[in-house]
């Protein structure tokens, strides 16, 4: 049977204002998916058709015209502004950021979700101020735009803010609506429970603001989690440091982000994993000492099979590369304290320590052309 979640007649006064800006938009369940799950749930037009929406393509829509116009307040547009919107869905969002700005560029996945948007757009006559790129956000290439404004799908939450912030495209702020656990994780301060790599990744290069908690009662369909918006601000400065370097640092310091570095960087995995990087980088020729003086191994020669095979040479090899760890750790007392706690300033301390050593973290050869992959593997 199916379930009329809004009927357009007898709303309260909140759904009478989405019956206006959803002038032919009325939303019902799927009969086979009536509630939760990973169902299929339909916007029913009042004359011809309907549309799905899907929950796997993060499609739940956004319904609350107060909670509009606050993210659109909130995100301080000027008149002049080229605003980017990701996943503009049938256009709620999408409808208000063109009262307030000179051009609204979006991003939308979905053929069927564009159609509608063009079509509402052109009913407001404002259509010469939108250009819709009909692709993945993650794979198209975005034009210059002064701001993001976007209530987004939350799957591609981590990569999409990964490619906003470390992308080619300056721009002065990023207002999202994001899932409340993931903004408050973006939000979190060394010591924080919920602090990890995303944060540390984003804190290097941007400020984060929490704006608004949203109730997922706006959104139809109702997501199983509450939301949150928060306003990034990419930093003016930027430490001086190898993103590669940095983001394959980072991921080796949070793999157990509760551990202390010393155990983390005393398990056999690890050492053998740097101590081939290391080598790799020294025959690139960007440092030759990763073995300590002391250390009569002569690994000259050897293929990267045999660095990771566990030869009684690579195990000379292996175990004083560890005890070089150790005294890069014990040289500024990090051996002892736990990534979680750490600001950006000390992990950059050790990083540099570290290289200093001639201790890498990144395959120096991949970076050349690796910029797409470290988009996604900077939060992975
Ligand atoms: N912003 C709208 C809709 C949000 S739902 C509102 O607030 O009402 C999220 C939208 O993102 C959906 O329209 C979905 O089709 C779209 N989407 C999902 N994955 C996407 C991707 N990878 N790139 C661009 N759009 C995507």
């Amino acid at each position: 049977m199916l379930r009329v979640l809004k009927p357009l007649s007898g709303l309260s006064p909140k759904q009478h204002s989405l019956g206006q800006l959803q002038s032919r938009y009325r939303y019902r369940c799927h009969p086979k998916n009536d509630g939760g799950g990973d169902g299929i749930w339909k916007t029913e037009e009042k004359k011809d058709g309907y549309l799905q929406l899907h929950k796997n393509k993060g499609q739940h829509l956004l319904t609350n015209q107060r909670i509009l116009d606050s993210i659109v307040r909130k995100s301080a547009i000027k008149p002049t502004d080229t605003v980017l919107e990701i996943g503009p869905g049938t256009g709620n969002l999408t409808l208000k950021l063109l009262e307030a700005a000179h051009r609204v560029v979006a991003v939308e996945l979905d053929k069927r979700m564009v159609e509608v948007l063009q079509k509402r757009v052109a009913e407001s006559g404002v259509q010469d101020r939108l250009t819709v790129i009909c692709k993945d956000a993650l794979k198209a290439e975005f034009p210059p735009f002064d701001l993001v404004v976007a209530n987004i799908p939350y799957g591609i939450s981590s990569p999409l803010v990964a490619k906003l912030v470390y992308g080619a495209r300056p721009f002065r702020s990023a207002t999202l609506l994001l899932q409340k656990e993931f903004a408050r994780r973006l939000l979190a301060k060394p010591g924080d429970s919920e602090f990890n790599r995303l944060a540390v990744n984003v804190n290097l290069v941007a400020d984060v603001e929490f704006v608004m908690d949203v109730s997922k009662r706006e959104f139809v369909p109702c997501p199983k989690v509450d939301s949150s918006v928060v306003t990034i601000r990419p930093k003016a400065e930027v430490p001086n440091v190898d993103l590669n370097e940095w983001w394959a640092f980072t991921k080796a310091c949070f793999c157990k982000k509760n551990k202390t570095l010393g155990a983390t960087f005393k398990q056999k995995k690890k050492v053998m994993e740097l101590l081939g990087m290391s080598k790799l980088a020294g025959s690139n020729g960007e440092s030759k000492d990763y073995i300590s003086s002391t250390d009569n191994d002569d690994d000259e020669g050897e293929s990267d099979e045999e660095e990771f095979s566990p030869s009684p040479c690579s195990e000379m090899g292996a175990s004083s590369f560890k005890e070089k760890l150790m005294g890069v750790l014990k040289s500024a007392d990090f051996e002892d304290k736990r990534p979680s706690k750490l600001s950006n300033e000390e992990l950059l301390h050790l990083l540099a320590l570290f290289n200093q050593a001639g201790i890498y973290f990144h395959d120096q050869s991949k970076s050349r052309n690796a910029e797409n992959e470290s988009f996604t593997v900077a939060y992975s």
